[in-house]
């Protein structure tokens, strides 16, 4: 077992702030640049005090696993298919995500739920399936820019989060992980201000207080991803509910996501 496996090195209200800052893949790399950039991001974050993890696509897992092994840095997977095995053409199961040494999957990205359709339902369904197998879970939620303008932010995260985490249990959720993400935010170079951010990751905290009270509430991790960038991740990393970043377009250079993976307070 790698360390930081688990959302309770963080410690809250303690003397140090242990960030989770990700870097997702997305569909981009191939072997040779996934194994050199692995390499260099182990070797980047070897002293690192953080938790990290990095989704490679599903073909380079293996490659990007055996480049990990031994590291401070998580294997995690992009998504996952909602049946440990069977007729569900094109999907990869937590079976054979364990098989390849993954530890941590993300589900309900924006760009699942918005280009692929994934619903709330099938991401809870999802979510349950990779914590009876022992995965953490980074669950995305985030509203869409016209939401945002309807002033419905924090009602979109809110039945994201109900819906996604129905039926996970208080001990469950030191295995869940929250990524509000607002999609115009994502690949777009816009982020949120620090402010904006810590204001719905604070009301997601409320959300997530009524499901399982306060104390699991104040111990989870919520990141921040959209637009996160070396220039801007030291303001949003300083709010105080702002406790990570799942980051794109910036992990895929060590240039970039170094100095935000380094990141303390
Ligand atoms: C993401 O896809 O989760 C993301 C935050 O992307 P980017 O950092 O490129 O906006």
């Amino acid at each position: 077992m790698r360390p930081f496996g688990l959302n309770s090195i963080h410690k809250k209200g303690g003397k140090v702030k242990k960030f989770y800052i990700a870097a997702n893949w997305k569909m981009n790399m191939n072997r040779a640049g996934a194994k050199q950039l692995a390499t260099e991001m182990k070797a980047g974050l070897k002293d690192g005090k953080n938790k990290y993890m990095i989704a490679p696509s599903f073909t380079l897992l293996q490659e990007v696993s055996a480049v990990l092994k031994g590291s401070n840095i998580l294997l995690g997977a992009q998504n996952m298919g909602l049946e440990e095995k069977g007729a569900h053409t094109g999907e990869v199961s937590v079976l054979q995500l364990l098989e390849a040494g993954v530890q941590t999957v993300i589900l309900g990205h924006s760009e699942r739920r918005h280009i692929y359709k994934e619903t709330d339902g099938l991401m809870n369904k999802k979510v349950k399936l990779a914590l009876k197998h022992g995965l953490e879970v980074i669950l995305c939620v985030g509203e869409l820019l016209e939401e945002r303008e309807a002033g419905h932010a924090e009602a979109v995260c809110e039945r994201q989060i109900k819906k996604g985490l129905a039926d996970v249990s208080v001990q469950d959720l030191v295995k869940v992980t929250i990524a509000y993400e607002p999609v115009w935010a994502i690949g777009t170079g816009k982020n949120a201000s620090p402010e904006d951010a810590d204001a719905i990751h604070s009301s997601i905290r409320k959300t997530l207080a009524a499901l399982y009270g306060e104390k699991a509430a104040k111990e989870m991790i919520i990141q921040y991803g959209g637009s996160m960038k070396p220039e801007n991740a030291a303001g949003l990393l300083k709010k105080p509910n702002i406790d990570g970043g799942l980051i794109g377009g910036a992990g895929l250079k060590t240039e970039t996501f170094l100095p935000i993976a380094l990141f303390s307070e």
